[in-house]
C-alpha cells in the first residue's frame, strides 16, 4: 500500500553504545546493506565510563561511507541522511582541529552521583515538574564544568572561542556538515537532564547552577528539522541531514509506539521501557522519567511525549560474562545454556544484573550486581538461566512502573534490539510480565529505521509515518506461558532479592 518511489533511500546511521551501523532505507521500508562496527567502551574504575569520541566518528564514517558505495553500486540515490544516537554521552572537543579534548563521559557514568545526590533536596521536585526527571546519577554538564576547572588546555580553548560541548548525536553532526551545525535536538536534549519538556528550551537556571558555561550550549532544533548538509569531501555526497533522534524514539517510531500507544522495550546495551502518552507530557515518578518522543514540528507542530524507564546494563551484562569473564561463548550461546538448565526456578541461583545502580523499583544508583544462591550443585546452565530470569525481572520492574505511572495495564510489549533475538529472553519476559512480547521483524535495526522514517516523511518519501511502519513485515510473538500464581511466587521472590540485596541504601 505504501507509495514508495524506487531507487530512492534515506541513508541511516545508528550509532549506539557498543556499535554503530548504517543502512540504505529503501522505500519500502526495509534497511539494505547494513554495516556494523564494533566501539569499545572503557571502565577505568567502578564508576568511571567512557569511550573514544575519535573512534565513534571514525567507525561511523567507515560504514556510512561503504553505505554510500553500495548505493552507488546499486544504483540507489541517497536523498538524506538520518542519525540515531546513544543518548546523553558528551564530548568536548577543539573546533580548530576537530579532536576531542577529552575521552567522552558515557551515559552509564556515575562518577558524580554523590555530589548529585547532594543536590536532590534543593532541586528533585523543581526539575522533574519542568524536565520530567530529577536530577538523577549524572549529569553532562556538571562533568563538563568539572573537565574545565581541571584542564588548563580545555579553559583556554573555551577563552578562545575554540571549545565545543555535545553528546553524541552533535558530534556526528558537526563532524558530517564540516563543522558547520553544532546542535542537538529535543530527543537527545530531554536525555542530558537539562531540557524544559514543554518551553522547548535548555534549562539554563539548572545548567548554570551546575557551573557550566552557556555560551557552550549546542543550538536546538527539531528532530525532523532539516539541520544543515553533509560536507562532500566527507561523505561523498551533498544531501540534507533531515532526521536526527535519541535512538530509543526512533525505536518508538519504528515500533509504532507514537500511533497506538503500544509500550516498547528496547533491549540493547541496557533496556528501555517507553509507553508513549500523548501530545502532553504525564507526571513522572522517582525512576520512571517523562521524555519527548518525537517533537516533529515539521507534521503540524505536534511533540509527543513518552513515560521511560531504564535499566543500564542488559547487553553489558551479557558481553562482562562473554568477553571479560569467558564464562560462555556469546549471548546465543548463553541462551542456549538457559534453555538446558535444570534448576527449579525457586531454587537455584538468582542474578541481579545491577551493574551500574538500580533506578526502578527503587533508587540505588551506587547498587552493584549480585549473584546468589550458589551451591556447589548449580551447573553452567543453571547459572545462564539464572542470568536470562534476572535480567527479564529487571525489565518486568520496569514495566510494571511505567505501567503504575500511567494508572492503566498495559496490553502487550513490542520489542527490538540486538539483544531482543534472543528467543529464550524473550519467552521469559512474556512469562514474568504476563504479557504478549511481540518482537518487530528485523528488530536490531529498529533505531536506525526509525529515524530514516522520520527523515524520509519530511523528505517526501512517504506521506505518513504510519504509512511506512504499517507495511513492515510482522516479527515473532512470544506468549506467555506461566499462570498468574506461578508468576506472581516468581515476582515475589524476585522482589525479596532486591529488598535484600538494596536493604541498605547507599
Ligand atoms: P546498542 O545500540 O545499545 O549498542 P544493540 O541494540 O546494538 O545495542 O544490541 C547489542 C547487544 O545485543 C550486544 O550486547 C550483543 O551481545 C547483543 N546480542 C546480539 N544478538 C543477540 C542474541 N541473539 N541474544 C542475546 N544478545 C544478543
Amino acid at each position: 500500500p505504501h507509495r514508495a518511489r524506487t531507487g530512492r533511500a534515506v541513508l541511516a546511521l545508528d550509532e549506539g553504545t557498543t556499535g554503530t551501523r548504517a543502512g540504505l532505507v529503501l522505500e519500502d521500508g526495509s534497511a539494505h546493506e547494513v554495516r556494523y562496527r564494533a566501539i569499545e567502551v572503557g571502565h577505568p574504575d567502578d564508576l568511571c565510563v567512557e569511550q573514544d569520541p575519535v573512534e565513534i566518528w571514525t567507525a561511523t564514517l567507515d560504514v556510512a561511507r561503504e553505505a554510500v558505495a553500495l548505493a552507488r553500486r546499486d544504483g540507489i540515490t541517497v536523498t538524506a541522511v538520518a542519525l540515531s544516537t546513544q543518548r546523553a554521552t558528551a564530548m568536548l572537543w577543539d573546533s580548530a582541529t576537530g579532536l576531542p579534548l577529552l575521552p567522552a563521559v558515557v551515559w552509564q557514568d556515575r562518577r558524580h552521583a554523590t555530589e548529585l545526590a547532594g543536590l536532590e533536596a534543593r532541586w528533585d521536585s523543581v526539575l522533574t515538574a519542568r524536565q520530567g526527571r530529577p536530577v538523577g546519577s549524572r549529569s553532562p554538564f556538571l562533568w563538563a564544568a568539572r573537565q574545565l576547572a581541571r584542564h588548563p588546555e580545555v579553559a583556554a580553548a573555551h577563552r578562545a572561542g575554540r571549545l565545543r560541548f555535545g553528546t553524541v548525536d552533535t558530534w556526528l553532526m558537526w563532524h558530517l556538515t564540516g563543522g558547520a551545525v553544532h546542535a542537538t535536538t529535543p530527543t537527545n536534549a530531554a536525555s542530558t537532564g537539562g531540557y524544559l519538556l514543554t518551553a522547548h528550551a535548555w534549562d539554563e537556571e539548572w545548567i548554570d547552577a551546575l557551573g557550566f558555561p552557556l555560551d557552550l550550549l549546542p543550538g536546538l532544533l527539531a528532530d525532523d528539522a532539516v539541520s544543515g548538509e553533509t560536507d562532500p569531501s566527507v561523505l561523498g555526497v551533498r544531501v540534507p541531514v533531515a532526521a536526527s533522534m535519541g535512538d530509543q524514539h526512533a525505536a518508538l517510531v519504528a515500533l509504532g509506539g507514537l500511533a497506538t500507544g503500544q509500550a516498547m522495550g528496547m533491549f540493547g546495551t541496557g533496556a528501555f521501557v517507553d509507553a508513549a502518552t500523548g501530545t502532553a507530557p504525564a507526571l513522572p515518578r522517582p525512576g520512571i522519567a517523562g521524555v519527548v518522543a518525537q517533537p516533529g514540528r515539521r507534521q503540524g507542530g505536534t511533540t509527543h511525549y513518552s513515560l521511560e524507564a531504564y535499566t543500564s546494563t542488559v547487553g553489558s551484562a551479557l558481553r562482562w560474562l562473554c568477553e571479560d569473564l569467558r564464562l560462555f561463548d556469546s549471548p546465543r550461546e548463553l541462551g542456549e545454556a538457559a534453555v538446558r538448565a535444570t534448576a527449579r526456578p525457586d531454587a537455584g541461583p538468582r542474578f541481579l544484573p545491577a551493574f551500574a545502580g538500580v533506578r526502578t523499583p527503587l533508587w540505588r544508583p551506587g547498587a552493584t550486581a549480585a549473584l546468589t544462591g550458589l551451591t556447589l550443585a548449580t551447573t553452567r546452565d543453571d547459572l545462564a538461566r539464572a542470568v536470562l530470569d534476572g535480567i527479564a525481572h529487571s525489565v518486568c520492574d520496569l514495566v510494571d512502573g511505567v505501567a503504575g505511572t500511567l494508572g492503566a495495564p498495559l496490553s502487550r510489549l513490542r520489542v527490538g534490539g540486538g539483544v531482543s533475538g534472543s528467543d529464550p529472553l524473550m519467552q521469559t519476559q512474556a512469562d514474568l510480565t504476563g504479557l504478549a512480547v511481540e518482537r518487530v521483524a528485523d528488530s536490531a535495526t529498529a533505531s536506525l529505521r526509525g529515524t530514516a522514517y522520520l527523515a524520509g516523511v519530511a523528505q517526501g518519501l512517504w506521506t505518513s509515518l504510519e504509512e511506512v511502519v504499517e507495511a513492515q513485515p510482522r516479527g515473532r510473538t512470544f506468549e506467555p506461558a506461566l499462570d498468574t500464581a506461578g508468576r506472581a511466587a516468581r515476582r515475589a521472590d524476585w522482589r525479596a532479592l532486591l529488598d535484600h540485596h538494596l536493604d541498605t541504601p547507599e
